[in-house]
């Protein structure tokens, strides 16, 4: 994969998220430079080493300073630089802290950064004591070792309930009863710049996640309030892993399911197992609030908890669960795990509105 097929600004692909100019300016990996944009692919090189994943997808999030200041990169690193952020593969902003932690927060992804954020524990109290979210980095040779780290947790950080509840509030993430802002998680939005390459007229579908402060949706590039599209229905990603490690990711759009088999497989499958795959072996579809797979007549029948599915019978897929098309090849949900609505409430009633489908719920599930 290019670099480029690792960036993504899009919630329900980020495995990691970012601050790029923290991850550049590390002197001592991969060279002695102030900094270095060759600290990115190597960081993602050995994010598929700690992840087990070649397909990992991070979100990068860089202070404008990183490209303004000409003392930093060399001018093709900032043309480079420049690229990604107008063709939105990577988000430039004014400050990346907030930025980071607030998609961290929304999506479950984890952090690389060698900060220990203390000045934010009180606005993201999943922060102090983590042991499992935030990866560090060490030189390896003229690459990068991803390494995990554990937040200390700060004497300071003992403060009344009351207090925090403010701070929660003011940060602009939680309503009034602590809930996590799910709106704007669940509309399609946008930025009234006609040129935003994140929430411009290209990208209806496949959106970030928007700001929200004082009340308001806004762009997180342009700080503009935005304008509501309609109710979006985030695609679902699965990944296909083989002996453990994952090699492919399929997208299942609402509009369309898909049709898992040898064609798709091939070039990801090593060729000795894709002979175990039929054609045409299983059907994913995903209706923005339940995902069902479906054997479809398969020589070798798919599993799941070692049952196997009846054939030709569609069943609804509990995304904790591997779905196995053979001992060592299996399709698993993506860990975005918000999308998937845990909470005994009904859901609400789909919101009327052009141009995009029905409503989909949005839920975090774990802290
Ligand atoms: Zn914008």
């Amino acid at each position: 994969m290019r670099i480029e097929e690792h960036l993504t600004t899009i919630p329900d692909a980020t495995d990691v998220v970012l601050d790029l100019s923290n991850v550049v300016r590390r002197t001592g990996l991969c060279s002695d430079r102030k900094a270095d944009l060759a600290r990115l692919p190597a960081l993602i090189e050995g994010l598929r080493t700690f992840l087990g994943d070649a397909t990992v997808k991070v979100h990068a999030v860089t202070d404008w300073s990183l490209w303004r200041n000409r003392d930093l990169l060399s001018e093709p690193e900032r043309a480079t630089l420049l690229r990604w952020i107008k063709s939105g593969r990577i988000e430039a902003r004014d400050g990346a802290d907030d930025r980071v932690l607030e998609i961290a927060d929304v999506t479950g992804a984890k952090v690389v950064s060698h900060d220990n954020y203390k000045d934010k524990h009180r606005i993201f109290p999943w922060i102090p004591g983590n042991t499992d979210r935030f990866l560090g980095m060490q030189p390896d040779g003229a690459g990068i070792r991803v390494i995990a780290r554990e937040i200390p947790v700060f004497p300071e950080h003992q403060l009344s309930s009351a207090e925090e509840h403010d701070l929660l509030r003011a940060a602009g993430l939680y309503d009034r009863e602590r809930r996590l802002r799910r709106e704007p998680l669940t509309r399609a939005w946008r930025c009234p710049e006609p040129e935003c390459p994140l929430f411009g007229a290209e990208r209806t579908h496949d959106q970030p996640l928007p700001a929200y402060r004082s009340g308001k949706v806004c762009c997180p590039t342009h700080r503009r309030t935005m304008v509501e599209l309609g109710p979006l229905i985030r695609p679902i990603q699965v990944k296909v892993s083989v002996s453990g490690k994952v090699v492919q990711r399929l997208l299942v759009s609402p509009d369309k399911s898909l049709i898992v088999g040898r064609p798709l497989l091939a070039g990801h499958v090593p060729p000795g197992l894709l002979n175990e795959i039929s054609r045409r072996h299983a059907e994913v579809a995903w209706d923005g609030v339940t995902l069902t797979v479906m054997d479809l007549q398969s020589s070798n029948g798919v599993r799941v908890k070692g049952r196997k599915l009846t054939p030709g019978v569609s069943e609804r897929w509990n995304p904790r669960d591997a779905v196995a098309l053979h001992d060592k090849v299996k399709l698993v949900v993506s860990g975005r795990h918000y999308v998937f609505d845990e909470s005994p409430e009904p859901r609400p009633a789909p919101v009327p509105g052009p141009p995009l489908d029905a409503q989909t719920r949005v839920v975090r599930v774990r802290r």
